[in-house]
């Protein structure tokens, strides 16, 4: 029989000759070089039966925790009846969770379309802004998003997003956007005019490296967009379904969207489903021709039952409640850290359990991030700032849990800190 260190040659061989060597290359170098093998609320176990406590949580998939059964049982049900749609006849689960999503969603968003991903959704957002001005005779190219933004990797979303080093090797890109500083209302209102189709945000920017807005910021952007017929596209595609503490990012500034681009958490960390959900007067221009915008598995029935499930137990555990309550346990236990390490540590913030760790440099970071995992702690770091160690872990996290989470970072932060002492010392 194959040894558990054979099993793990041949994966890392495959990876090598069939997936990609710098992927691997990085698995082993972030301290994950193991084969992953089955996952359960906050833990996964790889090959040899260790088990990882997930502080990175799928990048904001896991609001339910790995696994989880509510979800599963809902996606085991549906595949015995009909895992995927005819295409023509009615599709139940899809009609229930667009209906669920126009109840739960702020101010008037009310039609859903289903994908499969966060960049997808990001797309369609964009296609529909530029569709309801064209069927308006408006003529309005410009797009206006911010520095260091993420919203996927597709070209129109990556279009939108913000770090040079993802997007400067696919130019051309598409034309018209134009980025300003995050947080910088101002900055946002000076760029928003007559030729302005949307405004991309995310309530918080996850992958720039969790960054906070001021108070206010989200509601003068939508008075921005107002005062130039422009629309306003909130992607909470890490934001939503409880994350920073609110059922959506953007009601800690009450305020709601022309459209909010949804993915990761929406499948409940089963299936793979996005969908952005807009207004009724958005929705117009879609109703003349119903097939403009479509995908072959957008809203498959499978997809829609694991969301319906989700979505259904993210409200009823009050997992925002959650997240709110443990991210304070978890900010508790980390805020000292930054005067403990002034030299090590640049920053602490966050909301709710999106929570951003700012070492002085990248290499720090590295170095933190492989202590961590070399004590079977997910973490990694953001993807447009890799100086910021990210936690997000699942809402369902136990406080028992984020306690150990703490005094593993603290030791880590401690012999990253003698690291850095012994190799500045010669
Ligand atoms: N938008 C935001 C705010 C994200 O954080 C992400 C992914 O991290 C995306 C869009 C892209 O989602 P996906 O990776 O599912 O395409």
């Amino acid at each position: 029989m194959e040894s558990s260190a054979e099993r793990l040659r041949r994966v890392v061989a495959a990876y090598e000759q069939h997936v990609n060597p710098g992927l691997s290359r990085l698995m082993d170098f972030m301290g994950f070089g193991v084969i992953e093998e089955r996952a359960e609320g906050c833990w996964v176990y790889d090959h040899e039966g260790n088990a990882y406590l997930d502080f990175l949580g799928g990048f904001g998939v896991y609001a339910l925790g790995h696994n989880p059964r509510v979800v599963a049982d809902a996606v085991r049900a549906q595949l015995k009846r009909m895992p995927m749609s005819s295409r023509l006849m009615y599709n139940q689960p899809q009609a229930e969770l667009a209906a669920l999503l126009a109840e739960i969603t702020p101010g008037d968003l009310q039609y859903s379309f289903f994908c499969n991903s966060g960049a997808e959704a990001v797309e369609g957002a964009l296609k529909l802004v530029r569709l309801h001005h064209h069927s308006r005779s408006e003529d309005r190219p410009k797009i206006v998003t911010t520095l260091e933004a993420f919203h996927g990797k597709t070209l129109g979303a990556l279009s939108v997003s913000g770090r040079e080093k993802y997007r400067v090797p696919f130019a051309p890109l598409i034309p018209g956007v134009v980025h300003v500083p995050y947080g910088d209302a101002d900055a946002l209102a000076a760029a928003v005019d007559a030729d302005t189709a949307a405004v991309i945000l995310e309530p918080v920017q996850g992958e720039a490296g969790v960054v906070v807005p001021p108070e206010g910021y989200l509601r003068a952007a939508r008075a921005a967009c107002d005062a130039a017929g422009a629309k306003l596209i909130f992607d909470e595609v890490q934001t939503g379904f409880g994350r920073t503490g609110h059922l959506w990012g953007c009601d800690h500034d009450g305020v709601a969207p022309d459209v909010m681009t949804l993915a990761k958490a929406l499948g409940g960390g089963v299936m793979p489903l996005g969908a952005f959900v807009a207004t009724a007067e958005l929705w117009e221009c879609m109703a003349p021709n119903p097939l403009i915008h479509s995908s072959t598995w957008g809203g498959n029935p499978l997809a829609c039952a694991a969301g319906l499930a989700a979505v259904r137990a993210i409200v009823e555990q009050d997992l925002a409640g959650r997240a709110a309550e443990r991210g304070a346990q978890l900010m508790e236990g980390i805020r000292s850290l930054r005067e403990q390490y002034p030299g090590l540590i640049a920053d602490i913030r966050g909301r709710g359990l999106l929570v951003g760790v700012e070492f002085v440099d990248e290499d720090v970071a590295g170095l933190a991030i492989a202590k961590l995992a070399s004590e079977r702690v997910l973490v990694a770091y953001t993807l447009n700032n890799p100086t910021v160690m990210r936690l997000e872990p699942p809402l369902v996290v136990s406080a028992g849990e984020v306690e150990h989470a703490l005094g593993v970072i603290q030791r880590a932060v401690a012999e990253t800190a003698d690291l850095v002492a012994a190799l500045a010392g010669g």
